[in-house]
């Protein structure tokens, strides 16, 4: 029952708390909620969302939250971004399913040459389309495996690719993603990671680890596919040390191993590139992408070496509503909109603003140990300056009071120690101040 609401929110619209949090018609939906919906589904906020625009989400009672999280780095060309939202009305006037291998359709070709044209790399690539990033890294170990003739999949630790079977045992954090559900599938091993501000190695120094470990504890010769988040998301927003993938790249290459960039989280805009493997100069065999490129409508790819995306035989890949049209159109128009209004330098722009800031509010509270990423993927860690353990209820107070002010953040971190910064790129300055200036308050009354 939207009658009684205030339009929905604008570009400029500040957070504005207009009953307690959550409100009354947020805990009624959240009676019937709970009633039908499986408690397995986690429920981080206790609001609903009526309408959002930009970095703007107003729930059902009113209240307009800033939103830090953009739909876990989805929403990067801002929330009902009208050229996404126009490109979806249109297409589903035409044709809204046909399964490609029935009937094809142009949508599904243009998203494939738009990844081939924008994934790091210059050599000829292809695409499968499918549903969802899980999915889409499920594909990337299939082709990999055919590839290559071999079984076994090589992952880094505080890494994180999925919910479904396979990428529950490539998952670092046994829970809440594994325990209870196994057998979980096998063949998956996980190395030593980079994470220059824990482990204080050079890029040189955690490649040699995680090569020695992958060589003695596997073989370089059984592994199909090393796959790696160029910047680790639900990990902590792990940025790793100069030299470090190009060094794993170099060595899978030598060695006849896929590497596998999972761009999932940081593609697509979110970090000033278009992917994130350009910051590190390397070119990924694979590259799987999700989140970001549908704008909030749900499509993901692999894409990659021609040879390599072309060794299943047909039949062997895609599925009922893989490349849906509708969603393939929303694909085209965020490219689009990235390209038109600049969304690269919207990203950099973001965090030429947050960046200095989040190094302010570390001077100010030593509790704040780290602060880093690239683009509009910013995290901060916490830990106890007086005994350097992490510090999980430090991210949560200030993830609750920022709610309760009307900021949406994510908390991240294999600890839960760390809180992700992940707005729509066209999240506008004040409103990146405004949600520091509440983190602040937060900080300062603890
Ligand atoms: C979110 C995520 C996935 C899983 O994507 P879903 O669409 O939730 O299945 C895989 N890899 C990375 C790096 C992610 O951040």
């Amino acid at each position: 029952m939207t009658d009684t609401l205030s339009h929905a929110p604008t570009s400029s619209t500040s957070a504005r708390i207009v009953t307690e949090i959550p409100g009354p018609r947020s805990k009624a939906m959240h009676e019937r909620r709970v009633k039908t919906v499986s408690a397995g589904v986690a429920a981080t906020f206790p609001i609903y969302a009526a309408s959002a625009h930009d970095a703007v989400i107003e729930d059902v009672d009113g209240n307009r939250f800033i939103d830090f999280t953009g739909g876990i780095g989805v929403m990067t060309v801002g929330h009902t971004n009208d050229a996404v939202v126009h490109a979806v009305a249109d297409q589903a006037s035409k044709v809204t399913h046909t399964l490609f291998a029935v009937a094809g359709y142009e949508p599904y070709i243009e998203v494939c040459e738009l990844l081939a044209k924008h994934t790091p790399g210059n050599f000829a690539k292809k695409s499968v389309l499918v549903n969802s990033g899980a999915e889409a890294v499920e594909n990337a170990v299939k082709i990999a495996r055919k590839h290559t003739g071999r079984t076994e999949v090589a992952v880094l630790h505080h890494g994180y690719h999925g919910r479904t079977n396979l990428t529950s045992a490539m998952n670092y954090n046994m829970h809440p993603y594994g325990t209870g559900f196994g057998p979980l599938a096998g063949s998956v091993h996980h190395a030593p990671n980079s994470s220059p501000f824990h482990d204080g190695l050079s890029g040189a120094e955690a490649a040699e680890r995680t090569i020695t470990f992958l060589e003695k504890r596997v073989g370089a010769s059984q592994i199909a596919c090393l796959v790696v988040e160029p910047i680790q998301g639900e990990g902590g927003f792990i940025v790793p040390a100069e030299g470090y993938l190009q060094a794993l790249v170099d060595w899978c290459h030598a060695n006849g191993i896929v590497y596998v960039s999972d761009e999932v989280q940081s593609g697509m805009a979110r970090t000033g590139a278009y992917f994130a493997s350009e910051h590190f100069g390397i070119e990924p065999d694979l590259v799987t992408s999700a989140k970001g490129i549908g704008g909030g409508m749900p499509i993901a790819a692999v894409t990659g070496r021609a040879e390599i995306m072309d060794a299943s035989h047909p039949g062997g890949l895609g599925g009922t509503f893989g490349g849906n049209p509708v969603s393939c159109a929303a694909v085209v128009a965020v490219f689009s909109e990235v390209d038109k209004r600049g969304l690269l330098n919207e990203a950099k722009r973001v965090e030429k603003t947050l960046k200095p800031a989040l190094l302010d509010l570390q001077a100010k509270y030593p509790v704040i140990a780290d602060v880093r990423g690239m683009g509009a993927m910013l995290a901060i860690e916490f830990m106890d300056p007086s005994t350097g353990k992490p510090a999980p209820e430090v991210a949560k107070a200030v993830q609750t009071h920022a709610l309760h002010a009307g900021v949406l953040i994510l908390t991240a971190g294999t600890f839960g120690n760390v809180l992700r910064f992940l707005p729509p790129v066209v999240i506008t300055d004040d409103q990146l101040l405004e949600a520091v200036a509440v983190m602040d308050d937060a900080l300062a009354s603890l």
